[in-house]
């Protein structure tokens, strides 16, 4: 039951009922829940101070299991560049050094990856972790940066090891005439008396005394560069082998190669003969670096075995002159 409440009117010396208006209600309800709400957010954000709601405890344990992410990822890394530079090591000193190439410099191969336009947004950002983002975000930019360094290292070496194995090839490495069908390694390199011309000058290749029609085979790839006749070689067959190398063959009964023929280092380019300026059926055999004849025994690495090659030194001993 509502009071009625009254007051004393002292312009009339009489008690006179309190009349309440509804503007007065409404005003008094809308002030008293202001102030309880105003108690609510004030409980609510001390509590707060204290105490996680679930949702953000949620998005903490988000963000902390995101950081271990970046965390494990960044040890990975770390293992991947341990990797890498064993790689690089192994480049420098082994692959880098076998063909005749400079170690690259740790300047080139670290290079100055610093931080990236494209990252921008960490960089500017204010979180927290942002030190471990750009740190593994960096690490990822230096292993690219290393790994095409290594990259074109090992397309260098491809190259070098391709061409040396063809110039391996090509290098006049083998005796022309087979080590079981000659019978005596006659006239070595250097100065002697001509044994026709009888003067002393160089004798500019090796003589192969084998029986006529014994077959001659090119020491090395090439293409046919000559094959003719002169009254002073006889037959003979000159191959290029490129690399500032070329082979010539004399006093050949005859040729079985045309010029500008390409030839594989074992094929047969004629037969043992003693055309030319010759005594009896010999193979003179020469070997040019840069135009200059060389000693062909240097060459001889290919096909000879510990005791052939003793027989050969055994041969040169007793070496007599065929042209
Ligand atoms: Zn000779």
């Amino acid at each position: 039951m509502a009071k009625i409440k009254y007051y004393y009117n002292t312009d009339t010396c009489n008690y006179e009922r309190i009349r309440v208006s509804k503007t007065d209600v409404v005003l008094n309800l809308f002030g008293f829940f202001t102030l309880v709400l105003a108690i609510a957010i004030g409980i609510l954000f001390t509590l707060s101070k204290f105490y996680d709601t679930p949702k953000l405890t949620q998005l903490k344990n988000e963000r902390e299991a995101i950081v271990q992410h970046y965390q494990d990822l960044s040890q990975d890394l770390n293992t991947a560049e341990q990797h890498l530079s064993s790689l690089s090591e192994r480049d420098d000193d082994i692959y880098r050094v076998y063909f005749e190439q400079k170690p690259i410099p740790q300047s080139v191969r670290r290079g100055g990856v610093g931080g990236t336009s494209r990252r921008a947004d960490i960089y500017e950002s204010n979180n927290s972790e942002k030190d471990l983002i750009i740190g593994t975000f960096q690490k990822i930019d230096q292993l690219h940066h290393e790994m095409l360094i290594q990259e074109k290292s090992y397309n260098l070496i491809d190259e070098l090891a391709y061409d040396k194995a063809k110039m391996y090839a090509s290098i006049p490495a083998i005796q022309p005439i087979s080590i079981d069908d000659m019978t005596r390694l006659a006239s070595m390199f250097g100065m002697r008396m001509h044994p026709l011309l009888q003067y002393e000058r160089k004798h500019e290749g090796i003589d192969f005394t084998a029986p006529r029609g014994t077959p001659i085979h090119a020491s090395g790839n090439g293409e046919v560069e000559a094959a003719f006749y002169s009254t002073t070689g006889g037959y003979l067959v000159v191959i290029n082998h490129g690399y500032s190398y070329q082979s010539r063959y004399l006093h050949m009964s005859k040729f079985e190669v045309k010029k500008g023929q390409k030839v594989k280092r074992g094929d047969v380019i004629g037969y043992v003969g003693s055309t030319g300026l010759s005594r009896a059926p010999h193979l003179h055999y020469e070997v040019l670096k840069n135009g200059e004849p060389v000693n062909p025994v240097h060459y001889f690495n290919k096909n000879l075995t510990q005791e052939q090659y003793e027989l050969i030194v055994e041969l040169v001993a007793k070496q007599n002159d065929f042209d």
